[in-house]
């Protein structure tokens, strides 16, 4: 397993909780030192709240109040609407991949390699693919899940080059020591309005100190809030009959929106209606019509959809109404180290170019979705070699059903898995963890039952052959030495 973010730490936990018996080797490949948290769960800062409530995190599909029992074995006062810390779900990640290795049968094996994965090397017809490392390990498997999460946000274009040594330029929203170490600044630039700026303003404006921060977005449009208390009436959506167009789903769901608020609804309760059934809408979407939500209506969708806590929706509104940070719309034109440390940012807003100095930009962009766009080794060979290639519109990688990679020429894959964020276009809603963690349980099973089937095979084989032969594992994930 390859990433030990929630993706790959669901996956192996699945699968050490179900194992059926019978020898396994697991390897967990991370190449940050965090087993468990992923990029989204390692954040330090406790003001960083779960965008969804503890009754709704748990990561076992079939356990639904496991986090929330969790949750209230260590915080009497937590309940199903909590919107916990997101570092305690990472503490909750870490914990449960742990117990899942303690109660681990004997035969089982797990090793934790904080190493990068580099290149996965699959001949179709040899036994195995190797997983090959940065440090020069090659690792046979019978099965590879990749479970990396998202690409790093794109660098935005009119950026220039000399920046990117600059002290002020952070490229990595996530990396949480340089976003620190700006709080001794007066002005900084966040590009970007979603979640990520939301973390970092909250992060940098401590208490009544912290710098001016001001936010540019192509709309200035921020996410949505939570309500605080649950909605008077639920709205079951129903999805439309008949051929779909990208513009008749969006005024779809809009008017079944207004339908719910004229009736003294929320449209929240719209929103998460029809998150049951996006999979199945973006799929039922032409191609070209997908194309067409992208452009039109897909920054509309998700302001809706991924939405603050109430907490944090309040301290961002508190931060505006105070002046401490600034919302504009407009459009990047370029940014440049200017003489005096500070950097000069100029974009174009209703018509005229504007320019402000700040001391630091934070690069809130978002991930690019196309694979390797930020230089990942990994996702660059698997796309060069011909072992995987980009999903429809550029999104993630092409898979099957299961989540296994197509090669270059469309062929399924019967080694290499993935799940989360690289299946985005296939299935659209793929990135938070009510969907992903359907996706490890569903992967595990299925890596468990071809398990099953070797182990019935070499037994039946075993008990016709030699008395001597020794069983060989029936499904080895395994790391052997470089
Ligand atoms: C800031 C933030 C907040 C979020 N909040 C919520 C929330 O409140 N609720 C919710 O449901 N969802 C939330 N999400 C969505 C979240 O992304 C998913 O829920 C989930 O955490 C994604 O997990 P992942 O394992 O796919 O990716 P990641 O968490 O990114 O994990 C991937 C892991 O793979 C490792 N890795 C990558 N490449 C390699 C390699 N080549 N070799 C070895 N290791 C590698 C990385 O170091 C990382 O640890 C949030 C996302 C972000 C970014």
């Amino acid at each position: 397993v390859v990433g030990a973010g929630f993706a790959g730490t669901a996956t192996a936990v699945n699968l050490l909780r179900e194992w059926p018996g019978g020898p396994l080797e697991l390897t967990l490949l991370e190449r940050s030192a965090a087993f468990g948290p992923g990029v989204a769960f390692a954040t330090p800062d406790p003001r960083h709240l779960l965008n969804v409530t503890a009754g709704g995190m748990t990561a076992l599909p079939d356990a639904p109040s496991h986090f929330l029992d969790w949750l209230r074995a260590r915080d009497e006062h937590a309940h199903a609407g909590t919107f916990a810390p997101r570092r305690r779900y990472g503490d909750y990640l870490r914990e449960l991949l742990a117990d899942a290795e303690r109660g681990a049968c004997r035969e089982v094996r797990v090793e934790r390699r904080e190493e990068e994965a580099v290149r996965v090397v699959d001949a179709g017809n040899a036994t195995q693919a190797f997983v090959l490392t940065r440090g020069g390990a090659r690792l046979p498997a019978d099965a590879v899940v990749l479970a990396v999460g998202v690409n790093r946000p794109r660098i935005p274009s009119g950026t220039a080059p000399a920046l990117l040594g600059h002290d002020g330029w952070v490229g990595d929203p996530w990396d949480h020591p340089r976003i620190d170490a700006l709080s001794s600044a007066e002005r900084v630039l966040i590009v970007g309005s979603g979640l990520t700026m939301v973390d970092v303003a909250i992060t940098l404006a401590n208490g009544t100190r912290g710098p001016h921060l001001f936010a540019l977005s192509r709309r200035g449009v921020l996410p949505r809030g939570h309500r605080s208390t649950a909605p008077r009436r639920l709205a079951p959506y129903r999805p439309p009959a008949g051929p779909l167009t990208a513009d008749g789903l969006a005024w779809h769901v809009e008017r079944a929106a207004l339908a719910e608020v004229a009736a003294g609804g929320d449209w929240r309760t719209v929103v998460d209606g029809v998150r049951p059934y996006t999979q199945q809408l973006w799929q039922a979407l032409p191609l070209g019509e997908q194309a067409r939500f992208l452009a039109r209506h897909a920054r509309r969708w998700e302001v809706h959809r991924h939405r603050m806590a109430p907490a944090v929706s309040d301290r961002l509104r508190e931060l505006r109404a105070g002046g401490r940070l600034t919302l504009r719309a407009g459009s990047l034109q370029r940014l440049e180290p200017a003489g005096d440390d500070t950097i000069e940012v100029s974009y174009r807003a209703a018509g005229t170019v504007e320019r402000v100095r700040v001391d630091a930009v934070v690069n809130c962009t978002g991930p690019d979705p196309a694979p390797g766009a930020d230089g990942d080794p990994l996702l660059t060979s698997l796309i060069e070699d011909g072992v995987a290639r980009a999903g429809p519109l550029g999104l993630g990688l092409d898979t099957g059903p299961d989540g296994e990679l197509r090669d270059c020429d469309g062929r399924p894959s019967s080694r290499i898995f993935t799940l989360g964020a690289l299946r985005r276009g296939q299935l659209w809603e793929t990135t938070a963890v009510p969907e992903i963690r359907r996706q490890a349980a569903d992967l595990a099973a299925l890596l468990r039952a071809r398990g099953a089937q070797r182990s019935s095979r070499s037994s039946t084989s075993a008990s016709g052959a030699s008395a001597t032969r020794t069983s060989r594992p029936e499904l080895t994930i395994r790391a052997s030495p470089s």
